[in-house]
């Protein structure tokens, strides 16, 4: 009986079956993986040649994934890059045949036998790949010697190793498509991220415009209103003579609006500098008593004005906290006027200085007995321009900076800010400032 050309040991077979259904090693792109797995069957059977076809998606017939030896095509799939072949795009078999060379088979294509002639092959065996009628692709394996169906590879065993190929070639094309499916999902979050940081860039070149614009437009508003402060101030003191009764109500209508046109551009000017960061303090060891009788006594006359009791109530002996002088008046100026904005007349404005009760700080309380503030709006109340606008609240003046400049001045001293509020019965906006150092 002849002998069959393979090597032949069950030991061969083991390995070979080894190295093909061995997942995807590492390092080892799928064209490399097609290829060793063409080789390894090649030599299992002691062929000459071995190809392997796959049925791609979207392709007309199967497509070159690899070829060996004599069956080796130039440029070869050893680079990765699957190709057809002429006369090979045809539909593989359905079952396993042995094809005589130059012969061919009258089931098959002629032009494949032509090809395999010409390389000098006198056998072909083609094993489909994959189950039932429609095949998943073709292994192919040449030889250069006739063979006859008893010295061709044992069926049972071509079976077995047609089988571990195809369940070979899913997984790797599985992991190609799986990998090719990451790239591109990587690619897509590089290309996300990248126009995120460049439309970040242009928004931070936009908020320094902003910034730019309003610290100019604020220096410029500056000059004609100390013009106008000036010379309504020289003009309430009789420097250009007497004024009646009527020219003394206008020129302190003129210097009501200066004063206040004067506080909203020191607003844009702080509002600018936060935006930009640029909030610079200088803490000192500051006696928190004196300043807040100072504020007080400030608007004393507005309260009156208003119809109501502005009062102040501090304990003695209060340590002295860490702060910048002229920003802590400036919060405790924004607190006490929004609460006696906000306070119908009649109503009281009670100023409360006492130790904090669970740091070494100083607490400030400011506590009126306004028209208070929904709770829908608390989360809202220190945002940048944010008003509480309609019901008690819609006649009144603002421009929503104040309490968020408040929160950063509080903030920038080291401090703590909050409040309490019910409609119709008040707020108490409150802060508090650390001891200073060595008290
Ligand atoms: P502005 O007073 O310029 O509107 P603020 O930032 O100082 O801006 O205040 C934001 C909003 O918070 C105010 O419009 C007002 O609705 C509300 N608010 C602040 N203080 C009080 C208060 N003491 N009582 C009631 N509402 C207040």
């Amino acid at each position: 009986m002849a002998e069959r050309p393979t090597s032949g040991s069950a030991g061969d077979a083991l390995r070979a079956l080894l190295a093909i259904s061995q997942p995807a090693r590492e390092g080892l792109t799928p064209g490399e993986r097609y290829g060793l797995t063409a080789r390894e069957v090649m030599h299992l059977f002691g062929a000459q040649g071995a190809s392997l076809h796959w049925r791609v998606p979207g392709t007309a017939g199967p497509v070159l994934l690899a070829s060996e030896g004599i069956l080796a095509s130039e440029g070869g799939p050893a680079s990765g890059q699957a190709q057809v072949l002429p006369g090979e795009s045809v539909p593989g078999p359905d079952e396993a045949i042995l094809v005589p060379v130059p012969l061919g088979d009258a089931r098959w294509s002629a032009a494949m036998g032509v090809a395999a002639d010409q390389r000098g092959l006198r056998t072909l065996l083609l094993l489909p790949l994959g189950h039932g009628s429609q095949p998943l692709g073709r292994l192919t394996l040449g030889w250069t010697t006739p063979l006859t169906p008893e010295q061709a590879p044992d069926r049972a065993l071509a079976r077995l190793v047609a089988d571990h190929v195809t369940l070979a070639l899913m997984q790797a094309r599985a992991l190609a498509d799986a990998t090719g499916l990451a790239a591109d999902r990587l690619r897509q979050l590089e290309e996300a991220s990248q126009s995120l940081s460049s439309a970040l860039a242009e928004l931070r070149q936009a908020d320094r415009l902003k910034g730019d614009f309003l610290s100019a437009v604020s220096h410029e508003f500056r000059t004609p209103l100390t013009t106008i402060l000036g010379f309504s101030e020289f003009l309430d003191e009789g420097v250009a003579g007497p004024l009646s009764p009527e020219q003394r109500r206008f020129v302190g209508h003129i210097t009501q609006a200066g004063l206040h046109l004067s506080s909203l551009v020191d607003d844009l000017l702080d509002y600018a500098r936060m935006e930009a960061g640029h909030f610079q303090v200088e803490l000192r060891a500051v006696e928190v008593s004196a300043i807040a009788a100072d504020v007080v006594a400030s608007l004393e006359t507005q309260a009156a004005a208003s119809g109501l009791r502005l009062l102040l109530a501090h304990e003695e002996g209060l340590p002295p906290v860490a702060a910048d002088a002229r920003r802590l008046r400036q919060v405790l100026m924004n607190l006490i006027s929004n609460a006696l904005k906000f306070t119908r007349p009649g109503g009281e404005v009670l100023v409360r200085i006492l130790p904090a009760q669970h740091a070494r700080a100083v607490r400030f309380e400011v506590v009126d007995t306004g028209i208070g503030i929904d709770p829908v709006h608390h989360p809202f109340i220190f945002r940048k321009f944010y008003r509480v606008t309609g019901g008690a609240h819609a006649p009144v003046q603002g421009t929503g900076l104040g309490l968020a400049i408040t929160r950063e001045l509080v903030s920038v001293q080291g401090g703590a800010i909050g409040f309490e509020s019910t409609p119709g019965r008040g707020s108490t906006f409150w802060f508090e400032l650390l001891v200073a150092a060595g008290e």
